[in-house]
């Protein structure tokens, strides 16, 4: 063998075996369960033009200043691997006119890769996969905004298996948080050369985002600084309540975090973030909240939407081997065909019982029979079939070991243990 000089890149996946069986269950299991929200799923293109992700998950963010994957331009337009999916999902929304559909709101479901160009490390891949839904409508009212925050929370918690803890900010209207973002320059300003470089950079771009810097010294000045709650109107302020008093009401508890602004910079009104109550120094294994302007921004109608994604490798590191285990369970073959005639009876056989759903594979024609069967031992087959080179065939049950004759017209019967 020469020497492999070619590795895959940093920060992403070889995707087989265990993690290719848990990737397959944990998509079905999410997208079952936004499916009972009535969630369709979508996928829109891995990657879409530049501008999109500049307009609307916003220059300011770190997701945009530093992570996005440009494409190397090949034509007149620049286009950059998706970093995340809601600007898709609203920009297929607006190029499909989907927006016209008199019932509201729409419910869009979304399990796939997305690409940043992180510092790779536990958790924090290059190439990773989200699951999420969006609902837009005209006007997100409270009920559409609780529905996706406690889809958010069933969804983690299936997958999981166990309880999970959500924090919740509210941001409050475009305007509200423009007035809030102006205190927090004034706030910032003469503290500012203490600060890490990217705070200097966040002061300009977007205030907000110095409440989300992780440097601890920065951490602390922010300890101060204007809460948003101070600059809520009226209507934010009684929105807010009414939500947290519905939750209540619910039995749903959560955390009021004052601090959680979310790294995109479309958010407005409600937003929050999803975290293992048993592993709480775990970071998030996802977020969500409500924008208004995206789809006006990309040039559509004034639509509202709320969304929320979960990292789906965080979920995977997230849980125990049982939970994995049991989440993944592959099928066990029901038959297991050893093949000495080789003029297709094994394979005419193995055809019929698959139309009638059982799991049915031989192994390759190398393995002579001691070895066919510690295989089929390995891949816990529950009985295997013998085709013998006179076309006659015997079943062994791997469990009791008792191996007899049988007619092939008896053999679904004996399989389905009828
Ligand atoms: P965001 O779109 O930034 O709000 O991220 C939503 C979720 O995606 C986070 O809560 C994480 O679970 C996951 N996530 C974000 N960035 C990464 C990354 N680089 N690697 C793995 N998962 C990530």
């Amino acid at each position: 063998m020469g020497e492999q000089s070619i590795k895959r890149p940093r920060g992403t996946n070889d995707c087989f075996g265990d993690y290719a069986s848990e990737l397959y269950h944990l998509r079905k299991l999410l997208l079952e369960e936004s499916a009972l929200y009535g969630a369709r799923e979508v996928d829109p293109p891995l990657f879409e033009e530049s501008r999109l992700f500049h307009r609307s998950v916003g220059e300011s963010s770190d997701v945009v200043r530093k992570e996005t994957f440009d494409l190397v331009r090949k034509g007149d337009k620049d286009y950059t691997l998706r970093p995340e999916f809601t600007a898709g999902v609203n920009r297929l929304v607006l190029e499909n006119k989907l927006y016209s559909s008199p019932d509201l709101p729409l419910r869009f479901s979304y399990f796939g890769k997305v690409f940043r160009y992180e510092r790779p490390q536990s958790g924090r891949l290059r190439e990773f996969h989200q699951f999420g839904v969006e609902f837009l409508d005209r006007v997100v009212d409270l009920d559409t905004s609780l529905d996706a925050l406690i889809l958010s929370l069933t969804a983690t918690k299936k997958a999981l298996g166990r309880k999970v803890l959500v924090k919740l900010n509210y941001l409050g209207s475009f305007a509200s948080r423009e007035n809030y973002k102006k205190a927090l320059y004034d706030y910032f300003s003469p503290k500012i050369e203490e600060m890490c470089e990217d705070c200097k950079e966040r002061l300009r771009t977007n205030p907000l985002r110095i409440l989300d810097c992780k440097v601890e010294k920065d951490q602390e000045l922010a300890k101060g600084a204007p809460k948003i709650e101070d600059y809520l109107d009226e209507e934010d302020k009684s929105d807010y309540k009414v939500m947290v008093d519905t939750l209540d009401g619910m039995g749903i508890s959560y955390q009021k975090d004052p601090g959680l602004v979310r790294g995109l910079d479309y958010y407005t009104g409600l937003v929050w973030e999803i975290y293992d109550s048993e592993n709480p120094s775990f970071p998030a294994l996802g977020g969500g909240g409500k924008y208004s302007t995206l789809m006006h921004d990309i040039g559509g109608p004034d639509f509202e939407g709320i969304g929320f994604s979960l990292g789906v490798e965080r979920l995977m590191l997230d849980m125990s081997e049982e939970r994995k285990e049991d989440l993944s369970k592959e099928r066990d073959p029901d038959l297991f065909v050893i093949d000495l005639e080789r003029k297709g009876t094994a394979l005419k056989i193995m055809s019929r019982l698959r139309k009638e759903g059982l799991v049915c594979y031989a192994p390759s024609f190398a393995k002579a029979l001691g070895g066919a069967f510690k295989m089929a031992d390995r891949i816990k087959a529950k009985k295997t079939l013998i085709v013998f080179p006179d076309s006659h065939l015997e079943l062994k049950d791997m469990e009791s070991r008792n191996q007899d004759t049988i007619e092939e017209s008896a053999l679904l019967k004996a399989l389905k243990g009828e």
